[in-house]
This record gives structure tokens, sequence and C-alpha cells, in this order.
């Protein structure tokens, strides 16, 4: 049902001293879409996401992941409700193997797989975004884009509903973007929800259905159907000359 909210969040404040990264932001993302949030350095994306996956605890508001409230700031909680994130500067130690990285995947959510069955799903996954690495392979002598793919991977071998990735796009070449962008329309088809924190309004609207905007930590826009907005419009809700 595509008309479900896969992530909803309700007046989300978050206030660091005097900077308000984010005020009163309230925003619903639909089931088995890929939703872009953009805005300018500093808009407040990376703390809104970070606010979604329970990584920082907001001063005032609420988080729901299909349709049922989560503790905020409960990293494990946020998890368990089956969010995950890929942050833009990985966060896999670089001296991890792969099969490493895919047993602290599975961890964080408790989730009690046989080295078997994660190899399964970790493979299945890696395949899905093009990737064939031994398990004993160092995550630090991998090239950037198999790093990216063993990190969203990573997310994924617990079967993560919803999942963001925050400025995937800022460590690949044009063809690694194509082909990234390729992959998550076949995880958007497996039935995964996908935040992507972008700030290119042409890969926006080359793989998002939706865009939201932020602007100096408030909400601006959406989620706005890409295909009722067109570049000018949203290059000046990202910029504020609306
Ligand atoms: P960028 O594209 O540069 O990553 P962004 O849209 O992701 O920007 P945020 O990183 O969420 O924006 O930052 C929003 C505001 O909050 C900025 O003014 C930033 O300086 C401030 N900020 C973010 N994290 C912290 C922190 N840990 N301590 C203090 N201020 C912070």
């Amino acid at each position: 049902n595509g008309n479900a909210t896969a992530l909803a969040c309700r007046d989300i404040s978050v206030n660091y001293g005097v900077v308000a990264a984010l005020a009163d932001v309230s925003v619903d993302f639909a089931e088995g879409m890929i939703h872009a949030v953009v805005g300018q350095n500093g808009a407040g994306k990376t703390t809104f996401a970070r606010v979604a996956a329970g990584i920082v605890h907001p001063d005032k508001g609420t988080v729901e992941i299909g349709g049922k409230p989560v503790p905020v700031g409960n990293v494990g909680r946020a998890r368990s409700a089956g969010i995950e994130i890929v942050h833009q500067s990985f966060a896999l130690p670089p001296s991890f193997t792969v099969a490493e990285a895919m047993e602290f995947g599975a961890e964080g959510r408790g989730a009690l797989y046989s080295r078997r069955d994660l190899e399964r799903r970790w493979t299945r996954h890696l395949d899905a975004l093009g990737v064939r690495v031994k398990p004993r392979e160092r995550i630090r002598d991998l090239p950037v884009e198999t790093q990216q793919a063993v990190e969203i991977a990573r997310a994924l071998v617990t079967d993560a509903k919803v999942l963001i990735l925050d400025e995937p796009t800022a460590v690949l070449s044009p063809s690694g973007i194509d082909n990234l962008f390729e992959r998550l329309k076949v995880m958007q088809a497996n039935g995964v929800t996908i935040i992507l924190i972008l700030h290119k309004i042409r890969e926006v609207l080359s793989i998002a259905d939706t865009v939201t905007v932020l602007r100096g930590g408030k909400l601006v826009e959406g989620p706005t159907l890409t295909t009722e907005i067109d570049a000018p419009r949203l290059a000046a809700s990202i910029i504020g000359t609306t």
C-alpha cells in the first residue's frame, strides 16, 4: 500500500546552543518511495537524518516508524523498528573485514542469525548492489564504491524497512552515481523506503519520487512529488527566493 507512512517525524526541534539546527520540522514519508531531502549547507539535513535514525536526541518532537511510535534518541530502538542510516563519512572501522562488518550490522538489532544465514543475507544484498567481495577482505583495501556497497549491505542485512543515505553521491564518480541509482530502484522495488540526503537538483529530479526542502532548520517544501516541481522552483525553494 503506497499510502502507508514509513517514517513520520512531528514537531522536531534540535538546538545547539543558540543555533536552531531544526525548528518544528514535521514530515511524513510514504512507504515504498524514494524520498530526497535537500537544502544548503547547514540547513539541517544531517541533523534530521540523525534524529530519524535515533542518533540525535531532539529537544522536542516524536518519531513514528511504520505507524508505531519509537522512543527518540535511541539507536537500538530505532534499528529494531526497522530504520538504518549510512553516514556520509562511512562508519565501519577500516580494519574490519567484510564478515566482521556484517556481524556488526546484525548485532545492533539483537538479531540472532547463524553465520551461514548471515552470509547468505549479505551475499544477496551485495549481489543486488553489483558487488563481489570475499568475507575476509578488509574494508580499507576496497575501492570507495565497494566500501559504500558494504555499508549499505551492512544496513540491510537485518531487512531494514527504511534506509537513509546521507549524501551518498559525494564520494562517487558520475558512473558510480548512475549505478547506485539503478540499485536503489531495485531496492525500492523490493519494498525498502529510501531517504536520500542530496544537494544537487539534477540528482534529486533523476532519482527521487518526492523532495523535501529544509532551509535554516525549517521545512519549507514537501514531501512534494518530483513530477510536480521543476528545477527552477526547487532551486528557489532551496535558496529562499520563493
Ligand atoms: P551540510 O550539508 O553542511 O552537512 P546540513 O544541512 O546537513 O549541512 P546540519 O549538519 O544538520 O546541516 O547542521 C545544521 C546546523 O546545526 C548548522 O548550523 C550546524 O553548524 C549546526 N550543528 C550541527 N551539528 C552540530 C553540533 N554537533 N554542534 C553544534 N552545532 C551543530
